[in-house]
């Protein structure tokens, strides 16, 4: 198929990289020059493992990139809209949504043939009806359902495991006015096996899925972080014990078909931290609490699953303290900036509360990420900064705090042994065995 996409970011580009690497003929487009001029030369704005040989296989061949947003959808049969969902006090900001339609609508107007607008981007249940599709007959002067179809398809990937997420999908989602839109649709997801399950829907269910998916997560991870802080309070226990014991319950590690037991990945949901991040469990978590204000329906669980994870940050900083005590001038060595592994994304990174509030305490800090190159534009104060340099970081500091579970940094025990063997390490992930370094503090370990 002809495919475009309106969006070239995380879910747009992964996307299109490996649509392109199934047979389709992919072009995406964006505002942004700079991302498209890098994809044209064949170079990933993002971080992603896969995605650089998806390029080199697809780039100037099944996969283009414009910042011509109408000469895309005139040249294709079917656009994904995959622009961004941001959430600006705590409701969806539909800012891109509007004038990605806007632009598609009126390229639609000098099509002749049928074609297919599907919404991949994360929007609360009754955009697409309500918004996107009256946009796009206002634009086109064409009717949604004879002319066009609408749809929504809403993506699941992981960022840091995007490609293998989209090419391994556990399920396809495909929300559509009608039967023509589910037929396209699943024409686009027709490399896909047959035993993945195709969800045909409408348009609300589908959107509805998306945020029921993530609120679910996010949910999980803020009752294991509650549960870890009980633990720190009650003392003499530990949340790694007490989740490793919860997961052994036959619905989280059922039996396999040879008896042998299986942990469901669902567990690592079940595990206490310092609180999630990113550019989509908060503000989607955010948005349907918003739309259940809206809607006076107040969605209280919801509530208390964001309270938790905004005072995650807090509980970090407090075992720092119990750690090294006053931390005025103290220099306190952060592992992880991405707000989770195997990304550059530094969207709502629990790492961001978490140094801002070591520096508003007067110490000074050094961050240290395998992959995250700048320091975003709320860190950037003089007590914080950025190194490549592990061995470096561990070496100066008065106290190791570990962030994000990146897999790299379980060498530190070994590092820190042979650079600064006494230092405490805070470790907000639970990544590191309590026995592997001299001075252990863990977040749920009382
Ligand atoms: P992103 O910010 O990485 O990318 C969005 C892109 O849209 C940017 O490159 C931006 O320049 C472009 N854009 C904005 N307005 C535009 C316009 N009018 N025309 C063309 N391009 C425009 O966002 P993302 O992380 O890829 O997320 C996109 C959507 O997918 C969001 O709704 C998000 O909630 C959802 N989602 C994200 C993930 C994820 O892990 N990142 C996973 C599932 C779903």
């Amino acid at each position: 198929m002809r495919v475009s996409i309106v969006g070239a970011g995380y879910v747009g580009l992964v996307t299109a990289a490996c649509l392109a690497d199934q047979g389709h003929d992919v072009v995406c487009a964006d505002i942004d020059r700079t991302k498209i001029d890098r994809i044209t030369g064949g170079a990933s704005p993002i971080y992603e493992p896969g995605l650089d040989e998806l390029m080199a296989r697809n780039v100037g061949k099944r996969l283009r990139a414009t910042t011509d947003v109408g000469g895309a959808v005139a040249e294709s049969d079917l656009t994904l809209v995959a622009v961004g969902t941001p959430s600006v006090n705590g409701t969806i900001d539909l800012g891109a949504v509007v004038s990605a339609t806007r632009a598609i609508g009126s390229a639609l107007a000098g099509k002749s043939d049928y074609h297919l607008v599907a919404v991949k981007s994360t929007v609360v249940p009754g955009t697409t009806d309500g918004v996107v599709l009256p946009l796009l007959e206002e634009e086109s002067g064409k009717r949604a359902g004879v002319e066009f179809g609408v749809g929504v398809n809403p993506e699941f990937l992981t960022e840091g495991q995007a490609v293998s997420d989209f090419m391994g999908a556990d399920r396809l989602v495909l929300g559509g006015i009608d039967g023509r839109t589910h037929t396209a649709l699943e024409e686009l997801y027709g490399a896909f096996a047959p035993s993945v399950p195709r969800l045909l829907t409408d348009t609300r269910t589908a959107e509805m899925i998306k945020y029921a998916s993530n609120a679910l997560l996010a949910t999980m991870i803020s009752f294991a972080n509650e549960v870890g802080n009980l633990c720190t309070a009650v003392g003499d226990v530990d949340v790694v014990d007490v989740m490793r014991g919860v997961h052994l319950s036959h619905y989280l590690s059922p039996a396999g078909p040879d008896g042998v037991r299986v942990k469901a990945p669902i567990t690592a949901y079940l595990e206490a931290g310092c609180g999630f991040g990113g550019s989509c469990f908060p503000k989607d978590v955010r948005a349907l609490i918003a739309e259940g204000d809206r809607r006076e329906q107040p969605m209280r669980v919801l509530r208390a699953v964001m309270e938790t994870n905004d005072r995650q940050p807090d509980e970090l900083v407090r075992l720092v303290e119990s750690a090294v005590g006053d931390l005025q001038r103290k220099r306190v060595t952060v592992l992880g900036l991405a707000f989770k592994p195997d990304t550059d994304d530094v969207r709502e990174s629990p790492a961001i509360p978490i140094v801002q509030r070591l520096a508003a305490r007067g110490a000074q800090i050094t961050i240290h990420d395998p992959v995250v190159a700048d320091l975003p534009g709320e860190l950037q104060q003089p007590e914080v900064s950025l190194s490549v340099d592990l061995e470096a970081a561990l070496r100066d500091a008065d106290v190791v705090v570990l962030v994000t579970r990146w897999a790299q940094y379980l060498e530190v025990p070994s590092l820190l042994a042979a650079v600064n063997p006494a230092v405490p390490i805070v470790d907000g992930r639970r990544l590191l065995e309590k026995e592997s370094v001299a001075n252990y503090f863990g977040i749920g370990v009382g």
